[in-house]
């Protein structure tokens, strides 16, 4: 999961080796926060059939604990939605085979699609089989890690996991839409809700996933202080912390300096700790500001950094990971146009105003 970094070519690429969930990696701020869910009943214009435990076909995310909370911010007149899907497990239980042909999936506002798109047969097969192979994974033990960054804790309890369209009786597929697509969806409302429906050979079977909102109010210290300090790998690269249930909108925290040609996070070549400009200083909880550490290093990500992310629980495996937002950095350091935003960090990577 490494991702170019928009800085100088001569700054460090700092990011965690999240995937691994080593506590000990990093400094990790949890606190506790409470979302309310938008909700929305309207029937689908695609979906003939119910997804309850009683219907044929179901559709279910694929991770137990999984909610889907969007990065919202509005520039101008227009309003941002920025989803990331849910990986899907779609099981059979009918009595006899059922073919899935595509996936549908609609942004809603309202009750009212706002945008569409189709998953077909390629790109379909491809997300089977990945998900075939995360599910083998993942069911050796209770976190699971690979090439593609992606961590969630608990599967669904599920029967066989076949690898392709065709579900014989009583089999499931899982389907990888998280690296799959990332909806962005500009206008004049936000998304409230996604409307995901498998058409099969036995007909169209939806599920209506809520867009969770998590928005921040903005009142955490900022846990460390500088007037050169940059955050990276935030929440609208896919490749990043985003691709981690818990993690989705983390930041990586660096120290920089002006250097010929960009911004470099260490002096020298950068193989002593202390090369980099952000070791060592002191670390604050979010929560009221006391110092309770610095930052370090224990050889588990590629440079000093501090990571920092919130969760809706202190269970690393199951939690969601929540949107950022501090007291001292108001939504206008991403740019003048912004108007309002559910997260600090709806860009790349930003230069952080004097903290
Ligand atoms: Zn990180």
């Amino acid at each position: 999961m490494k991702e170019r970094h928009p800085f100088a070519p001569d700054l460090g690429l700092a990011y965690c080796r999240c995937v691994r969930l080593n506590p000990s990696a990093f400094f990790f701020l949890c606190l506790q926060f409470t979302s309310a869910a938008c909700e929305s009943t309207s029937p689908s214009r695609l979906a003939r059939k119910p997804t309850d435990q009683g219907s044929k076909v179901t559709i279910e995310t694929l991770a137990l604990e999984k909610k889907v909370i969007p990065l919202r911010y509005r520039i101008g007149d227009f309003r941002v939605s920025d989803v990331k899907l849910p990986d899907l497990l779609v099981t059979n239980h009918r009595g006899e085979p059922v073919r899935i042909e595509k996936i549908v999936v609609q942004g809603m506002t309202g009750q009212v699609e706002v945008v569409s798109l189709s998953i077909s047969r390629d790109h379909l097969d491809d997300a089977i089989r990945e998900g075939r192979a995360l599910v083998e994974a993942v069911r050796k033990g209770p976190v699971y890690a690979d090439a593609r960054g992606i961590v969630f804790g608990t599967l669904r309890p599920t029967a066989e996991v076949v690898d392709g369209r065709e579900l014989a009786p009583g089999t499931s597929v899982a389907i990888l839409l998280s690296p799959l697509v990332h909806l962005i969806q500009s206008g004049p409302t936000y998304l409230d809700e996604v409307m995901l429906t498998a058409i099969t050979s036995d007909g169209a079977v939806e599920r209506r996933i809520p867009l969770v909102a998590a928005d921040v109010k903005g009142t955490y210290e900022f846990p460390l202080a500088g007037t050169d300090l940059v955050a990276t790998n935030l929440g609208t690269n896919p490749a990043a912390h985003r691709s981690c249930q818990s993690q989705e909108f983390a930041a990586d925290i660096l120290a920089v300096q002006e250097s010929r040609g960009g911004r470099t996070s260490h002096v020298g070549d950068g193989r002593k700790l202390d090369d980099y400009f952000v070791f060592g200083r002191p670390v604050k909880a979010m929560e009221d500001g006391v110092v309770i550490g610095a930052v370090g290093n224990t050889g588990n990500s590629t440079e000093p950094h501090l990571h920092v992310q919130l969760m809706d629980s202190p269970d690393l495996v199951k939690a969601n990971g929540l949107p950022l937002r501090f007291a001292t950095i108001p939504v206008s350091a991403m740019g003048d146009d912004v108007g309002e935003a559910s997260s600090l960090f709806h860009v790349d990577s930003m230069v952080l105003p004097p903290q």
